[in-house]
């Protein structure tokens, strides 16, 4: 089938190359010059595992990408993949999506071909309907359903594993307006091994924000139970462990520490708290979700005055800028409020990520960027850990550059030793 996919950020180019690599023939639309050129060279505009190979395949063959949206006209699909940001409230930023929509229904206005318009950005329920669909239908002067297909399919990849976790999905959740839209949509997918659940608009999208609200709840609660597990001298990853083992309940996401971040669980949980307070209701649990979250980089600067003392004109390592491993993602990274804090209290920080220096220096121009975690760790007072890459779990002898060896982990990564000063932030 022939496919666009507009916004080539991390959903956009990941489904994009992983549509190729289905067979399909497949074009990228984004506003971002840097990015359609980076693409046609087959250069990933964002780091994820394995997309270099899988552009450095298909593109010049079933894969290119453009700024012009006039190549929708010759598509069968598109998928809208632009951001849904959080606005000063918590609520959803639609002014990304509702441009995409309005380019959409003008380029449809003198198309003869029917199409179908997936929703694959995370947007709160009744927002296709009542939001993206007027759009194009009062630019393309068409009638969904009739003249044109939607269906809102929601993304569910991690990244990090994006392209991993495209290919071998849990499940495809294909909200339609009508069976023919689902139809072609599910048609795209047939050949991934994958539950797939055909349903409404809203349900589809209320299903993405159930889904990371769950597991962002999971995390808090987490948390809450190491923050306990703290003052009685228990370790939580203990608890855990034989906690995840009921199968009604997973191992996955029960890892306490210093909270979620990135461009989904914080905006997404968010969003959901503002769509429930329009209808009228107080979601309490969503709440305490992000109230957990919000203090757990605070707890780690307190352990950290703690040990260290007064943290003024103190040279403070941070390990770990990026949301996650395996990304360059600092979106709501919590490394973000933790070096806000020591800044304000008048610290020097020093930082080193594998991946996310440069996009972390856009937001602390001032803070030192190191090429390891030596260099970041040379004569400091003290280190905070922020995020669990694999790397710093090797980290050893590359403390002994500090001129204090305190070490507060916020990610259960460092092995203790005699010789540090270690201090768990939940255990
Ligand atoms: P992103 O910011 O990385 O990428 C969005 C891209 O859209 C950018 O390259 C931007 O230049 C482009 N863009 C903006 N307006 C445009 C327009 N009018 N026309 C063409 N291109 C335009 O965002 P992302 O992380 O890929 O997220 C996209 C959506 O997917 C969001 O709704 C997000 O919540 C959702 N989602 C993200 C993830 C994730 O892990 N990042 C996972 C699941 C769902």
């Amino acid at each position: 089938m022939k496919v666009c996919v507009i916004g080539a950020g991390y959903v956009g180019a990941t489904t994009a190359a992983c549509l190729a690599e289905l067979g399909h023939n497949v074009c990228c639309i984004d506003i971002d010059e840097e990015k359609v050129d980076k693409i046609n060279a087959g250069s990933p505009p964002i780091h994820e595992d394995c997309l270099k190979e899988l552009l450095q395949k298909h593109v010049g063959k079933r894969l290119r990408a453009t700024t012009d949206y006039d190549t929708i006209a010759d598509s069968d699909v598109c998928f809208i993949c632009v951001g849904t940001p959080s606005g000063p409230n918590g609520e959803i930023d639609l002014s990304l999506i509702k441009a995409a929509s309005k380019s959409v229904g003008i380029t449809l206005k003198n198309s003869e071909n029917y199409h179908v318009i997936a929703v694959k950005s995370t947007v709160v329920p009744e927002t296709t309907q009542n939001v993206i669909i007027p759009i194009i239908e009062e630019h393309s002067q068409k009638k969904a359903g009739a003249d044109f297909g939607i269906v809102m399919n929601p993304e569910f990849l991690r990244e990090g594993n994006a392209i991993h976790d495209f290919m071998h999905p849990d499940r495809v959740v294909i909200g339609e307006l009508d069976e023919r839209s689902g139809e072609i949509v599910a048609q795209l997918y047939k050949d991934l091994n994958a539950p797939m659940i055909r349903i409404d608009l809203k349900t589809a999208e209320m299903i993405k924000y159930a889904s990371n609200a769950f597991l962002a709840t999971k995390i808090s609660f987490s948390n809450e139970i190491g923050n306990m597990c703290k003052m009685l001298g228990i370790d939580v990853y203990d608890v855990m462990r034989a906690v995840g083992l009921d199968q009604r309940i997973s191992p996955h996401f029960l890892q306490a520490g210093v909270g979620f971040g990135g461009s989904c669980f914080p905006k997404d949980v968010k969003a959901l708290i503002h769509k429930a307070e329009m209808l009228g209701y107080q979601p309490k649990v969503l709440k305490s979700v992000m109230d957990v979250n919000e203090e757990q980089p605070e707890r780690m600067i307190c352990l950290l005055e703690r040990r260290a003392g007064n943290i003024s004109g103190k040279k403070i390592a941070v390990l770990g800028l990026a949301f996650k491993n395996d990304t360059d993602d600092i979106r709501e990274s919590r490394a973000i409020p933790a070096i806000r804090m020591l800044l304000e209290k008048g610290g020097n920080v020093s930082t080193y990520d594998p991946l996310a220096n440069e996009n972390m220096r856009a937001i602390f121009p001032d803070v030192e960027y190191c090429h390891s975690a030596k260099d970041a760790l040379k004569d400091a007072d003290a280190c905070l850990v922020m995020t669990e890459w694999e790397e710093f779990k090797k980290l050893g002898d590359e403390f002994n550059v500090m001129k204090n060896k305190i070490v507060i982990d916020g990610r259960k990564v460092i092995t203790p030793r005699k010789d540090i000063d270690y201090e768990g932030l939940c255990w």
